[in-house]
């Protein structure tokens, strides 16, 4: 087990206060990491922090802000004395067929989702270096494979997540930083449920298509997140990781 242990690191997650995202920071509490997660919403961090319990923090933060995702990065790294890991979770998505978009829903989805996740891991990169090396994991998505006519931007962002977690593996590797992403199928959150009142058949397609047979929980996503944050990953970098119940695997 001391391959997956994580006792004395220390892990920011964005939009750590839900989801998926905390599904991930439970994960790496329970093998030993202090947690810090971040968001906008003060209530649902609350909430959050009592599920994480231990000496988690929260950190109230708009990541499509640029000044506002540094400024998390470092506060995350002063409060919790150090920085080993940093999971760039928080997304959002607007769903519109490609025509109807205005340019400032594209932005924010790009800003959300992409952008986010180059200046939090570029701030972090001073921090895991005085750490002596660190663990960058980044959400993709089903749509950083395949298209959709639903999600233009939100799928632009998710493409771009998984070539910039490759050059940053690439420019990072020598410093002991390992960058990999995974990419959720389709998992039960608050996003999700949003797209299944938006999206007439979205429920079914979704079991009809995945191996696995049913639509996944936040928690199946803690595992993956506590090996990618260990010694146990240690030569594993620039990677793209389904965790999909078999989705992407279908024909
Ligand atoms: P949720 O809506 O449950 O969680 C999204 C999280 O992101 C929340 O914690 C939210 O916190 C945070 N967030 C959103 N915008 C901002 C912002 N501007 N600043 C700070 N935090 C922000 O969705 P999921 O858990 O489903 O999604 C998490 C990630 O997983 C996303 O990147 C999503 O694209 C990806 N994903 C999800 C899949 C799924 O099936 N659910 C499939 C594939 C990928 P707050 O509201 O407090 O700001």
């Amino acid at each position: 087990m001391s391959l997956f242990d994580l006792k004395g690191k220390t892990a920011l997650v964005t939009g750590g206060n839900g989801g998926i995202g905390l599904g991930m920071a439970k994960g790496l509490a329970q093998a030993g990491a202090t947690i810090a997660i971040a968001g906008r919403d003060q209530a649902k961090n609350a909430a959050a922090l009592k599920e994480l319990g231990g000496k988690s923090i929260a950190l109230e933060a708009d990541l499509a802000d640029e000044k506002s995702c540094r400024a998390m990065v470092d506060e995350a790294a002063k409060r919790l004395g150090r920085l080993d890991i940093l999971v760039n979770n928080a997304g959002i998505n607007v769903r519109k067929q490609p025509q109807d978009y205005k340019i400032e829903e594209w932005k924010l989805v790009l800003d959300t989702n992409l952008t986010s996740a180059f200046v939090a891991s570029q701030t972090a990169y001073a921090h895991m270096l005085r750490a002596g090396g660190g663990k960058i994991v980044n959400i993709g998505s089903m749509m950083s494979i395949f298209g959709a006519s639903f999600t233009t931007p939100y799928a632009a962002s998710k493409g771009g997540i998984v070539q910039m977690t490759r050059a940053l593996a690439t420019a990072w590797a020598r410093d002991n930083i390992q960058v990999n992403a995974v990419l959720p199928g389709w998992i039960d959150t608050a996003l999700t449920r949003g797209a299944r009142k938006e999206v007439q058949g979205l429920h079914e397609r979704v079991l009809a298509r995945t191996p696995a047979g049913r639509w996944g929980e936040p928690g199946d996503l803690s595992g993956i997140a506590v090996f990618l944050c260990s010694r146990a990953s240690d030569f594993v970098t620039g990677t793209a990781i389904p965790v999909d119940g078999g989705y992407s695997s279908q024909g």
